[in-house]
């Protein structure tokens, strides 16, 4: 296979050809599925295709709360790439310095302490490792959650087809069914003194599980009875995508260890935090060389950082989160009900992270494909293939919403008429 070198610019077919030949196969063939489209552009709640269309984003995974090319964050990161975007790692440098300091300003009070990683998975295997520094090697998640896919954050994520191929994965690891406090008690029984529990606020790749009422501030009590390490994943559900600035704050609990990510990076750089109380911290605040990695807090990201917290400030996104979401989740909420009926099992959500599903695997995928046709690109749910989960930016104008909901409508009426003969005149799906 020769190698491509395009006369510019490249198309469809030729990005195409290098998926399927360079990155991957599968990648490639979902990529058609989805409509073939290349994305080129992005800026605030949109993002633009190479054949001229543009789409709004309620997608990127949780990443892009304030949009896509946030003023504030680009002016602080291009301040940055002009002065010192890389560290030397020998002298001491302010960005990473304040961008801590203005992390630990927004976290429960208590969490003092801040290693900058560059994914949520590396958050993650941060924090295991305090917990083995501390003596806490019995780990325990839940079923359906989702911590990323590095070998200590897979043994977390609950998720067999994600585990299966790797195995063996770290030893000790347990699951119990998210919001259920008897069974982490019982686990917790047979742990004590060594436990490390990590749970979501929300489970986010799960299809937007919400735990009942009071779960959180039960999981922080049953971890202090038990001298258990409570590690509280907010590498989506954190920064105000669930209309509160955590989810922790939804239920005034204070974790040992908060975990961070996504859009902390303010939509441009690849960052994640793992914020820590002082004492969980003892080893690594020791030790710096006992758990390094080179990007670590690098100054061009600890801009974006900086950035990120200004923007969110700035312009009360937690506020707007809340408030966009209570609305779409009743808009969106009516209108899919109109369409699919019984159907749809439920749209449910906190702020800006809102999970459709449906009573079976096909419509979210067919609708996931529907709404890119009608302009909207929304996410999948790696965890559930009967939730169609929305993640829209705060900064939603009226006329994005009216878009939304317009193509929203539109999308479900296409695919209801596969689904639901008798309300859309269509094919039974079970003719299909
Ligand atoms: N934890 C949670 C709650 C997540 O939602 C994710 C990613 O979706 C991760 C961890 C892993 O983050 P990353 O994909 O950046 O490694």
């Amino acid at each position: 296979m020769t190698t491509v070198t395009p006369a510019h610019p490249p198309g469809r077919a030729e990005i195409g050809h290098l998926y399927r030949t360079r990155l991957s196969k599968g990648r490639a063939t979902l990529g058609e599925l989805l409509g073939g489209e290349l994305e080129t552009e992005s800026q605030g709640a949109w993002v633009s295709t190479a054949s001229g269309r543009r789409l709004l984003n309620c997608s990127g995974y949780g990443v892009l709360l304030m949009g896509a090319r946030h003023p504030t964050v680009v002016r602080h990161v291009t301040d940055q790439l002009h002065r010192n975007p890389v560290a030397t790692r020998v002298l001491l440098e302010p960005q990473a310095a304040l961008a801590a300091d203005a992390l630990v300003a927004k976290v429960p009070h208590g969490l003092e302490r801040v290693h900058f990683a560059c994914s949520g998975a590396e958050a993650v295997e941060t924090a295991i490792k305090i917990a083995r520094t501390l003596g806490k090697d019995r780990l325990i998640s839940t079923y359906g959650g989702y911590h990323g896919k590095t070998m200590g954050a897979l043994s977390l994520t609950g998720k067999e087809l994600f585990q299966q191929p790797f195995r063996p994965l770290l030893p000790h690891t347990t699951h119990v069914a998210y919001g259920d406090t008897d069974a982490l008690e019982q686990r917790l029984s047979a742990a004590s003194g060594r436990a490390c529990v990590v749970i979501e606020p929300v489970q986010g790749e799960a299809g937007v599980v919400l735990p009942p009422p009071g779960y959180l501030r039960a999981v922080q009590r049953l971890c202090q009875a038990h001298d258990a390490l409570f590690v509280l994943d907010e590498i989506q559900t954190g920064l105000g995508r669930l209309g509160a600035w955590w989810g922790a704050d939804l239920e005034a609990v204070t974790p040992d260890v908060l975990l961070t990510g996504k859009g902390l990076g303010g939509g441009i750089m690849p960052v994640s935090a793992v914020v820590a109380t002082p004492q969980a911290f003892t080893a690594f605040d020791k030790d710096p060389y006992l758990h390094t990695s080179t990007f670590s807090g690098m100054p061009l990201a600890m801009a974006a950082v900086r950035g990120a917290l200004t923007a969110i400030e700035e312009e009360d996104l937690v506020a707007r989160a809340r408030d966009l979401g209570a609305q779409l989740l009743d808009d969106i909420g009516r209108i899919a009900k109109e369409h699919f009926g019984d159907l749809l099992r439920e749209v449910r959500g906190r702020g800006l992270l809102l999970g459709i599903e449906f009573a079976e695997p096909g419509p979210a995928g067919d609708l996931l494909v529907e709404l890119i046709q009608q302009g909207v690109v929304a996410n999948h749910s790696l965890n559930s293939h009967l939730v169609l989960r929305l993640t829209p930016p705060a900064v939603l104008t009226p006329s994005d919403v009216t878009f939304l909901l317009t193509a929203f409508d539109r999308a479900c009426r296409a695919q209801a008429a596969r689904y639901v003969p008798t309300l859309e005149g269509g094919a039974s799906h079970a003719q299909r």
